[in-house]
């Protein structure tokens, strides 16, 4: 693991080894497979960010099990229906699925708390949500994650597929703004 990572003009230094990362994947990846046994849940990976901890995850399991990802977008909806998330390649029905969103890291939780209506129009069995950060300390919106790699402090990360301006995605371990 290199001692800090240099992106545009900041300076990243090492937070969590990827040995850490690759054992709590699996963690869950077990928790999952217990929970999940003969429901053939969907997974939906949301791009760009969770692509890396998606792989991981889903390798880690055992259980028969379906993936597909998908970008948001977002907009201002109409007066009452306020800040709007949508879906761009979701192809999938999602009705009678369970389905597992995979995110990379819920910061105010604003992005997924606009994206679930999205998901529960579509009537799935049941949802929940995979995801490899939270920050407690940042969270404004009512948005609970199923399971969690890690919690950390607020401060920005970046590694293992989270990005600063697109960069820094492909360093396997995470690394925190200096
Ligand atoms: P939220 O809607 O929960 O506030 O924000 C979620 C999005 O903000 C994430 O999907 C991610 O793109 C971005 N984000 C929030 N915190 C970080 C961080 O520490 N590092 C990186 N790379 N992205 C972050
Ligand atoms: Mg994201």
């Amino acid at each position: 693991m290199a001692d800090s990572v240099s992106i545009y003009d900041k300076t990243f230094v090492p937070f969590i080894k990827k040995d850490a990362i690759a054992s709590r994947v699996k963690e869950i990846a077990s928790a999952i497979n217990t929970a999940y046994k003969d429901k053939n849940p969907l997974f939906l990976g949301i791009l760009n960010g969770s692509f890396i901890f998606a792989a991981d995850l889903f390798r880690g399991l055992s259980i028969d099990a379906e993936i597909s990802f998908i970008k948001l977008a977002s907009y201002k909806g109409t007066s009452t229906t306020g800040h709007v998330v949508t879906a761009i390649g979701l192809e999938e029905s999602l009705k009678g699925r369970h389905i597992i969103i995979i995110e990379d890291i819920i910061d105010t939780g604003k992005t997924l708390s606009a994206f679930l209506p999205e998901i529960y129009n579509r009537q799935p069995a049941s949802v929940a949500i995979a995801v490899f950060l939270t920050k407690p300390g940042a969270l404004k919106y009512d948005v609970k994650a199923d399971y969690t790699a890690f919690e950390i402090e607020d401060k920005f990360v970046v590694g293992y597929g989270l990005d600063y301006d697109g960069y820094g995605r492909n360093l396997p371990d995470l690394y925190q703004l200096a």
